[in-house]
């Protein structure tokens, strides 16, 4: 380890800029978020400089530097364009043991700044000692994904509760374990969330006794990439996943490796899970104190009977929370390169159920009939039949453009093209496989219309 990581108090200390352009601007506006005075040297400075340090709390020098401009200094920053000053500023810095950073040159700094993920109050820092600033803002950019906004609500929560927790905890160990059993309840979530008087239930009372906390949570068509950052936040978190078939084993496996998961969808050969006995185990596990996961494919609230899951929790006095997952529909449309509305070619998008009960499909036809409109079938392939007929006997021309999409977002993704017409001789005729979304509107052809244009 070359460097030592610290994390340095500034608030009300005088710290030397030497510089007066935008690179030392850029430093400036740092340290006046870490709340320092600012010295600033420079024969030159940039008018935005004047603004931001234009307080009785900040000194702007407009001439070249000196050795007393370090005096009183608890930091020193070199950010000239000059390398014989950047030098200069550097070596008195080290001959008086003041902590020094030369804006580009490692070799001439005995400090560096890091990459910063602010979440105030906690700060998370990332360097490499100069080394390669591109690789620390990849990390840094990564981190920010993994790391909650709302974890700086968590940290400011702790740092209020400090001192109440170590009356009621005095002994230390102790302290470290109960801390650590909140943050991995529901507590941490409560307190995330701004929800303290809650949060502090868990943080101030016996883990033990706790409902835990049910996540609805939207896992998306297929492609794990397409999990929201919550969703994934939350499926490291859950202690039990409950899934179904339409989630995705690539998705599974960005879940926690240690959470129990159940299959609770239906697959032929099995017998289904019926959705009051999955409300029921909801209802069980989060009693129990468990965090539970239901993952459902596509968006919770679009065909995936999220409703009649919160309904009971409410019921039950649960804690739930719902995250929203991109619905098959617009997955499988951008994956195909179909958009759901166009401005010359439809005006508006219809998501239908298209589930065939006892055989059959019944919709008020009249209502999907419009030429201007994109009408996406979800469930539909068992009565595409029916959905075609139905169509173009209600007013939609036979010629109207369909897509099939199988698969939708996955590595096996499949696109089947044809019209009302055609549609269910091609799919008669092709081993299309579950789960297919059905798109019927102009917008099918789009890629046509646009090269027709062109
Ligand atoms: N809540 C889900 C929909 C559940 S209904 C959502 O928002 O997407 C189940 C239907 O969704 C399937 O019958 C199929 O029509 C559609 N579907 C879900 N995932 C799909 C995928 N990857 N490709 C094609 N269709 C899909």
């Amino acid at each position: 380890m070359d460097y030592l990581p610290l994390h340095f108090e500034v608030t009300g200390r005088q710290v030397l800029v030497v510089g007066g352009g935008e690179i030392a601007q850029r430093k400036v506006d740092l340290l006046l978020k870490a709340g320092a005075h600012i010295r600033l040297v420079a024969p030159e400075v940039s008018d935005t400089l004047r603004d931001l340090l234009d307080s009785s709390s900040h000194t702007i020098i407009q001439n070249r530097f000196e050795s007393s401009h370090i005096d009183g200094c608890v930091l020193v920053v070199a950010a000239t364009s000059d390398m014989a000053v950047n030098e200069a500023v550097s070596s008195l810095c080290q001959q008086h043991a003041v902590p020094v950073n030369v804006v580009d040159a490692p070799a001439l700094c005995t400090v560096t700044f890091p990459a910063i993920i602010d979440r105030h109050p906690l700060i998370i820092s990332v360097g490499s000692g100069g080394g390669s600033p591109v690789l620390v803002r990849t990390l840094r950019e990564k981190i920010e994904a993994l790391v909650p906004s709302h974890f700086g609500r968590l940290a400011g929560y702790l740092k209020d509760r400090r001192d109440r927790l170590k009356k009621a905890l005095p002994d230390i160990d102790t302290r470290r374990r109960h801390t650590e059993e909140f943050l991995d309840s529901p507590g941490a979530e409560l307190a995330m969330q701004g929800k303290q008087t809650e949060a502090d239930d868990y943080l101030f009372s016996e883990a033990e006794s706790h409902v835990g906390e049910v996540y609805l949570v939207g896992a998306g068509p297929g492609d794990p990439d397409l999990l929201t950052l919550k969703a994934l936040q939350l499926m490291q978190k859950a202690d039990v996943i409950l899934y179904d078939n339409l989630v995705s084993p690539a998705v599974l496996d960005r879940a926690r490796r240690d959470a129990r998961k159940e299959f609770v969808g239906k697959r032929s050969g099995y017998k289904s899970t019926s959705q009051e006995d999955i409300n029921d185990l909801l209802v069980r596990l989060a009693k129990e104190g468990h965090r539970v996961l239901r993952l459902k494919g596509g968006d919770p609230f679009v065909f995936g009977r999220g409703g009649e899951e919160i309904i009971r929790l409410v019921e039950e006095e649960i804690p739930f929370q719902v995250i929203p997952g991109i619905t098959a529909a617009t997955g499988c449309a951008a994956y195909a390169g179909i958009p759901l509305t166009h401005r010359e070619l439809s005006q508006s998008v219809k998501f239908v159920t298209g589930h065939p009960k006892n055989g059959k499909v019944e919709l008020s036809w009249h209502e999907y009939t419009h030429a201007n409109e994109t009408v996406v079938f979800y469930m539909g392939l068992g009565g595409l039949s029916t959905i075609c007929q139905q169509m173009v006997k209600h007013g939609r021309a036979a010629s109207t453009p369909v897509a099939i999409i199988s698969k939708g977002t996955t590595p096996e993704q499949q696109v089947l093209k044809g019209t009302l017409e055609t549609m269910p001789g091609l799919v008669a005729r092709t081993q299309i496989q579950s789960p297919t979304l059905i798109i019927v509107g102009e917008v099918v052809n789009f890629a046509e219309h646009a090269a027709a244009e062109n």
